[in-house]
């Protein structure tokens, strides 16, 4: 009896993992078709000053109207386009639409791109910088790379490689969800870093919760001795906004300081972009 349970598990174990190969399939598939069509937009949120509110910058979020499906969150789509190679083309466009628009923004707003672990492993990401920069215009001061622990260990020779090329150009790199990688401490140790993003995960509670906000006044701590500023993500109240500026935190980040959504200097360059094929 055990045994011919067993088995009627296992027939429905092998069903679900047909059914979860067949749609990571045709969401490859999707992905790849995406790219050619220029299915793929962009929305921006902005980045603030905590002590001043100025608009230091923008981070460039991917967004996915899958035909059929709808929106699709980067989380479900991301691994997937990092599977089947396709990341390194979208990621291409990423940083290539970013930074058109970003050169059409005051001067003194920087432009922070997402950059996947697979992107960090391939020699190749140096030079789609480079280009992008030359095509674009874009000063290399302006860019930002946002880099995640984890992505930065699954090769770290290779990754401290390419990162120290690309800082060479001028352009800084940002270590994004700070605080839930692994071995944060010796990431900072060893990598040519401009900032540090501290994991919104940490932010939920900072403004009731003493172990949230000790954390974050230790990875505060951090920055200052180390000279790099911290941003904070995902602060969504006056309240967390309010303990950040009493402990000292630079810049911020989050839907209380603004969603991620289109910015009006992008559609003035809308129909150049269309133009170029961007
Ligand atoms: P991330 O880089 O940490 O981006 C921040 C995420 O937090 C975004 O989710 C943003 O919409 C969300 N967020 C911002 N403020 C708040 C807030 O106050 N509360 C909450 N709950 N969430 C907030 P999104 O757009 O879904 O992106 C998720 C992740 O997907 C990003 O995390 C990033 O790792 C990745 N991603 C996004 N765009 C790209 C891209 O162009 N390339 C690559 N490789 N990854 C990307
Ligand atoms: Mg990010
Ligand atoms: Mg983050
Ligand atoms: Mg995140």
């Amino acid at each position: 009896r055990a045994k011919a349970e067993f088995d009627r598990r296992l027939c429905y174990y092998e069903h679900d993992m047909d059914e979860y190969a067949r749609e990571r399939r045709a969401m490859s598939k999707d992905l790849w078709l995406a790219v050619e069509n220029n299915g793929f937009h962009l929305a921006y949120q902005v980045q603030k000053s905590v002590e001043s509110d100025e608009i230091t910058g923008y981070e460039v979020l991917l967004r996915w109207n899958r035909p059929g499906h709808g929106l699709v969150p980067p989380m479900d789509f991301i691994p997937i386009a990092e599977e089947s190679g396709a990341i390194t083309a979208i990621g291409a466009w990423v940083l290539r639409t970013a930074c058109y628009a970003a050169a059409a923004w005051p001067e003194k707003y920087k432009i922070a791109v997402n950059i996947s672990a697979v992107q960090l492993g391939q020699m190749e990401l140096v030079t789609t910088v480079r280009d992008v920069l030359l095509q674009t215009g874009l000063a290399a001061s302006r860019l930002e790379l946002e880099v995640t622990e984890t992505s930065i260990i699954a090769d770290k020779q290779r990754a401290l490689h390419i990162l120290r090329q690309i800082k060479a150009m001028g352009v800084s790199v940002a270590i994004d969800d700070f605080g839930t990688g692994y071995s944060s401490l010796d990431t900072l140790r060893s990598f040519p870093f401009d900032k540090i993003k501290i994991d919104r995960s940490f932010m939920a509670d900072v403004d009731n919760n003493d172990q949230s906000k000790a954390i974050v006044r230790a990875i505060l701590a951090l920055g200052k001795s180390l000279s790099v500023p911290v941003l904070a993500e995902g602060v969504e109240t006056s309240s967390q906004l309010d303990v950040l500026r009493a402990e000292g935190c630079n810049e911020a980040q989050g839907y209380f300081l603004g969603r991620p959504g289109d910015i009006l200097w992008t559609s003035s360059v809308t129909p150049l972009l269309r133009k170029m094929r961007l």
